[in-house]
């Protein structure tokens, strides 16, 4: 069978990747089921740097077909940060309740027209041959009033999605894969696998 390696160590990631790739004639394992433990310094400045970086750092190791990806929250008012450093932002140790509220302060002034914002995500992908490619996948929504819901993680209890009158962390994980920006990205990344 073939073998996809995903440059990621989380278990709830890979899940997820495997539900959205859904490919029976691959493998997928994670770069620690495929016995890699190099350390990666994402210091790319855009998320399709950062996804190549990790990708391409996983390949050298591996060989074969190795996935990746990149995320973050872009916020207008804020000049889209978190951005790349949506892990990092006030500390990697910060919890998501500091970070969100954070957030929300920061758009106290903010008409409502202005308080427009984005999950990103990036796939890139090296194949056996080296060459590479990245998808993009975005949802686009608003940054909420106050902090809601219990599903997901990370910055999803502030992101409100106008057409569902919800944030993202009051979607099931079913619903969120099926309109989340690494939902698109990784459809589109089966898309050109399956080619
Ligand atoms: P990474 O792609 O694992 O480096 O994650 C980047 C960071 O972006 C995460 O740690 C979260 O802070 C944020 N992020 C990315 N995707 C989501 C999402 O679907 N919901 C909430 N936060 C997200």
């Amino acid at each position: 069978m073939n073998r996809i390696v995903f440059a990621t160590g989380n278990e709830g990631k890979m899940k997820e990747i495997r539900m959205i790739l859904d490919l029976p004639d691959y493998e997928i394992v994670s770069m620690k089921d495929a016995g890699v433990h190099v350390e990666i310094e994402e210091n790319g400045s855009t998320f399709e740097e950062n996804a190549l970086i990790k990708a391409k750092a996983v390949w050298k190791e591996t060989g074969g077909i190795v996935l990746a990806d990149d995320s973050g929250l872009e916020v207008d008012y804020m000049d889209k940060k978190p951005g790349v450093f949506s892990a990092r932002f006030l500390g990697e140790d910060t919890s998501y309740d500091i970070k969100n509220q954070y957030i929300i302060d920061q758009l106290a002034d903010a008409a409502e027209e202005q308080r427009t914002a984005r999950f990103v995500c990036v796939i890139a992908c090296v194949m056996p041959d080296g060459s590479t490619y990245t998808t993009r996948g975005t949802i686009e929504g608003v940054i909420a009033h106050e902090i809601s819901g219990q599903n997901g993680f990370g910055y999803d209890p502030i992101f409100y999605v106008p057409e569902y009158g919800c944030t993202t962390a009051e979607l099931s994980p079913e619903q969120k894969n099926e309109i989340s920006h690494r939902g698109k990205a990784l459809r589109d990344m089966k898309k050109k696998l399956m080619m």
